[in-house]
Parts: C-alpha cells; structure tokens; sequence
C-alpha cells in the first residue's frame, strides 16, 4: 500500500500518457505513470509526426533522436486508377518541420520513455486503475492489484477505453462508423515514390501508404466487414489483396505483409476534460478517423499544453484558476478535429455513385487551388490552432492613443520564430524560450526612458520564478541598467514580426503562444492581469 503523495498520477504510458511525464519530471514536479500493460507495446498505429509536434519535441530536447528515426516526407501524392491524380508539396508548412517525419509510433514511445528514463523515472507496469476518488485537495486511486496511490492531480491518458473517463462518469457521444478498417507494415517492390504519403482513391475504399524506409510502407485501407474473429488471422493475407488491387500498377511487387489487424472508426468526445482534480487527454477525451494522422498529434498537444500550467500550480505559482482554460482551449480544437476528419473520410469512402464519379476530379481540382493547398497544409502540419478570444489569451482592455500592432501576432496564436544575436551569437528566437516561466519580450522604443527599467526591476524582484524578462532591442549594446537577457535584432525580424512600433511586451507562455500584449505598455493593467493568474515571490 503506497500513500505517499505524488504531484501528478498519469494513468496510461501512449505517447500522450509519456509526453506529460518527460514534461511534468522536467518541470520539477513528482511524478508517477502507470499503465495495465506488462511491458512496452508493440503498436501498429501512428506513424506521422507533423510540423507542430515536432517543434514541440524540440523545446523537448528529442529532436534529433526523433530525425535519426523518421524518414522526412515532403509531398502527398493522390493515385486513382494505378494514376497520380493530384500531388501536394508540405514545403510550404510555415515551419522549420516542414514535412512529416514518419516514425511508427511504438519508436516516438520508445524516444519519449528513454527520456523519461533519463529524467529518473520508470514506467510502473502492470498495475491497471479502476477506481477514482477526489477531495477538495487530493485524488485516491485504486488499482486493480488492491493498492492505493495518493496525488493533487490525476491525468487519464488512457485512450479510447479510459477507465478514468468511466471511473468519473463521463459521456463519450458520438457514433462509430459502419466501416471496416486494415492496417500492416507492407514491404513493396517498384513504387515510383518512397517518400510520399501515397493515397490511393478506390471504388471500394481508399487506402493510404506511408513509407517507412527500405520499401517498407504502413498501410491503412477500408476493407470488407470481418465477419467472424477466424477472419482475423487472415489479415495478413488480405492486407497484400488489398495493396495489389488497390495499387492498380503492373509492375509492382507486394513481397510481404507484417503486424496486420483490423479496427473500427468511431468519432467521439467527452463534454468536459477537467473534472475536479483529474484531466483527460489524447484518445480518452477524442477519437475520430485516422484520417490524416491527427489523433496522437493533437494529444500530445494537449499534454504539452496541460504540463506548464499543471506544474506552475502545484508549485503555487500559478493559480488552480489557470488549469479551467485547459479545457476552454483544448475543447473546441477536439471538436474540430472530430468534424473535420470525418467530412475528411466521408469523402473518401462514400460509395454514393455522384461523389464517386466526381471524387477524383474535385480532388485533383482542389489540389491545384493555392488557397486551399495552403489551408490543407496548415491543418495537416497543426500549426493554425490558436486560442484567440479563448482561455488565458489576453488583449489590451483600451484601444488607446499610438496603440499600432497592425499585423503583428496576436495574444492566443504562436509565437513566431526570429533570428537575434545573444552575446554575440546569432541564434533564433524560439531556441531561448525553453522552461516552466513565462517569457517577457521587452520591445524597447524611445518613449519614456526609465519606464521600462523600473518594470524590469520590478519583474526581478516580484515575479522572477514566473517570468523571464527578455528585453528586445535595436542597439548592439544592452543598457547598461540591464539585469536581464538582451537580444540585438540586428535584421529588425522580430520588430516587424510582433509589429513593435513603440514600446511593447509580449508574455509568451512556456508552449510558444503569445499569452498577452500590449502597446504601448500599459503597467497598471499589466501588472493587475499578472496578479490574476500568478503568485509574485
Ligand atoms: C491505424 C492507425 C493509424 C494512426 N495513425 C496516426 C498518425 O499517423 N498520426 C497520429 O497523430 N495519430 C494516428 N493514429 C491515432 C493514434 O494512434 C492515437 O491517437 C494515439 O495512440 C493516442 O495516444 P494515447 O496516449 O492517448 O492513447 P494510447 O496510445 O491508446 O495509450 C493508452 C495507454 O493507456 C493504457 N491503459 C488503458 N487503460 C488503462 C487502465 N485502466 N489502467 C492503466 N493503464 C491503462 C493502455 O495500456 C495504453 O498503453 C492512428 C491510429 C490508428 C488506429
């Protein structure tokens, strides 16, 4: 019987479930992850890792382990009829990643537990929850094997059959959708493209290819009803059926068929993913069509959103009100996604005999629009969430006098990346918001001298344990006043990024989204929202 209190109990040990843990462990907090598995699980699921995540494994530190593993995939190619119908280049994804990284899931596993590993703590197999019970300042959970864990928070990152989201009551609306479903690792000879998300438009169903390196590709296709489980040891045999009819080209060779299985779609999410003293995050708060890559994209979004505030409050330096806009934010981009991704398959699978006639024409036509590319990108790469007019997101109160962002980024959208010198060396922006605070961009301009001194003074004495002050300028000289990070935008970049017309600041959260602005500064509603939402020291 274990009741020694944790900060945070994760239940379940996905890539969501591991993400949290690196983050939570990073952050300073006490963390445990369970998971009813034996062992590390070999899983045939996600292989895309887009532009967002990726960047996210980067604050991680993971980056290059992760690049070491994937095959970078800059191109989708649509096929019907043994045809390449319609092509889609991801160079354009406004992002250092600006492509998939393809990695089989089981990989970002290993990656993710490795560095929880290297952070000092282990995954606790074997042990399965099955019931939860929260006061007013802690939560009990029990496990199967009879023993009792104690933490502040609970995070169920259980995935789609959470046993948290049960043990809480939760409603998981939604429908599963009348289709079968195949996956397997193919090994292929004589594809024209091995570095293309290769989709394959089909009366029957459509089938997506994703290679993996030395003519391996994951396939995930419709398929015909399995009626009985017998069935299920043909999977093999049928994924090579599937490629071969599907493929429609003479010259290829389908050698073999690996880790084949079938599954079903079901779109669904839970109404609230914060109750009380416990979260859902990843495939225990959504589920919808793998169509796309999405679902573990999006969750590990959500557990990089969750870690920074969930630390800062079991810190006491944020207040437990900040954990609300979890859910304010998260919600509307799981709804979304839901929708999308099923319009998204409705299309693709619909075997109404107008859509099919006309489904490869409106795929090659949409693909040739340039507005449209750019949407499909954008959505693919996840770089157009925001959290504009949601949750912590915050704009000046007054439209006052020389107030003049113009097109600069707003409060709730991310953080746009730079080039700077930093004593002496060029670097870029993005590379120095690492950690747990909130980062202050200082802009500084030639109003009021002193002002912005005495905010910085204030900052280091009251506030340094949430906020990093970094003060933005255009001299190749800190001010001497100065008892913060100076960055030279020797290029101008990040004036014209954040549209720093005057003196302005910038609070970018520790996720890389603008949380608040303003221009000019304004120290009284400043500071107030501040007190709002952190603790001062
Ligand atoms: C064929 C296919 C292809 C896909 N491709 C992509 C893709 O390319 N890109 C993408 O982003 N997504 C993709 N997805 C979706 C992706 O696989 C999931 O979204 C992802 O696995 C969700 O991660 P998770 O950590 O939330 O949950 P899971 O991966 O399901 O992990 C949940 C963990 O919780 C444990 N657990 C469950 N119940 C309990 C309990 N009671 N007690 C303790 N532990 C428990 C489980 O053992 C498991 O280890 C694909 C899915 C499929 C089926």
């Amino acid at each position: 019987m274990s009741r020694e209190l944790t900060d945070c109990l994760i239940v379940g040990a996905g890539p969501v479930g591991l993400t949290l843990a690196c983050q939570l462990k990073a952050f300073g907090s006490r963390v445990r992850i369970i998971d009813k598995l034996d062992g590390p699980a070999l899983r045939t699921k996600a292989v895309a890792v887009w532009s967002r995540t990726a960047e996210i494994f980067e604050q991680m530190g993971l980056i290059d382990r992760f690049l070491n593993k994937g095959l970078k995939c800059y191109g989708t190619s649509f096929f019907a009829n043994g045809k390449r119908a319609a092509h889609l280049s991801l160079d354009g994804i406004e992002s250092r990643y600006n492509f998939a990284l393809l990695v089989p899931q089981h990989e970002t596993e290993a990656i993710l537990r490795e560095r929880l590993s290297e952070l000092g703590v282990q995954v606790e197999y074997g042990k399965r929850l099955l019931s939860v019970n929260q006061s007013s300042d802690r939560v009990e959970t029990l496990l199967e094997s009879g023993e009792s864990l104690e933490s502040s928070w609970l995070v169920g990152c259980d995935g789609a059959h959470s046993g948290v989201r049960g043990a809480l009551d939760l409603r998981f609306d939604g429908r599963k959708i009348e289709s079968q479903w195949i996956v397997a690792d193919c090994r292929i000879d004589g594809l024209p493209l091995d570095d293309e998300v290769l989709l394959f438009l089909h009366n029957e169903g459509p089938m997506g290819l994703f290679p993996l390196g030395g003519n391996v590709f994951r396939m995930v296709a419709e398929t015909e009803p399995v009626m009985d489980s017998s069935n299920e040891g043909r999977a093999e045999f049928e994924a090579c059926r599937l490629v071969k009819l599907r493929l429609h080209m003479e010259s290829v060779q389908v050698q073999e068929a690996k880790n084949a299985g079938y599954f079903s779609i079901h779109e669904r999410q839970v109404e609230e993913y914060k109750v009380g003293r416990v979260f859902l995050a990843g495939d225990s708060a959504h589920v919808h069509s793998p169509l796309g890559g999405q679902g573990m994209n999006t969750g590990i979004q959500e557990a990089h959103k969750l870690s920074w505030k969930l630390a800062r409050v079991t810190q006491w330096l944020m207040r437990d009100s900040v954990l609300e806009s979890y859910h304010q934010e998260r919600h509307p981009v799981g709804e979304w996604l839901v929708q999308t991704t099923s319009h998204g398959t409705e299309m693709l699978t619909s075997r109404n005999p107008i859509i099919a006639t006309f489904r490869t024409q409106a795929v090659r036509f949409l693909a040739s629009l340039p507005p449209v590319k750019d949407k499909v990108r954008d959505t693919l790469g996840e770089l157009e969430i925001n959290y504009r007019d949601r949750g912590l997101s915050k704009e000046p109160g007054f439209i006052g006098q020389g107030w003049r962002f113009g097109q600069g980024v707003k409060a709730g959208e991310r953080a746009p990346d730079g080039v700077v010198r930093s004593q002496g060396q060029e670097t870029r922006l993005l590379q120095l918001l690492r950690g747990c605070r909130l980062h202050l961009l200082l802009f500084d301009g030639p109003a009021k001298p002193g002002r912005l001194q005495a905010m910085v003074e204030r900052l280091n004495r009251s506030y340094s344990s949430v906020v990093n002050v970094i003060f933005v300028g255009l001299d190749a000289e800190a001010p001497d006043w100065l008892d913060a990070l100076y960055l030279y935008d020797h290029n101008r970049e990040l004036y014209k990024l954040y549209a720093a017309n005057e003196q302005s600041a910038y609070l970018i959260r520790p996720d890389g989204y603008v949380l608040y602005r303003c221009q000019p500064i304004d120290e009284v509603e400043f500071f107030n929202w501040l007190d709002d939402c952190c603790t001062s020291t």
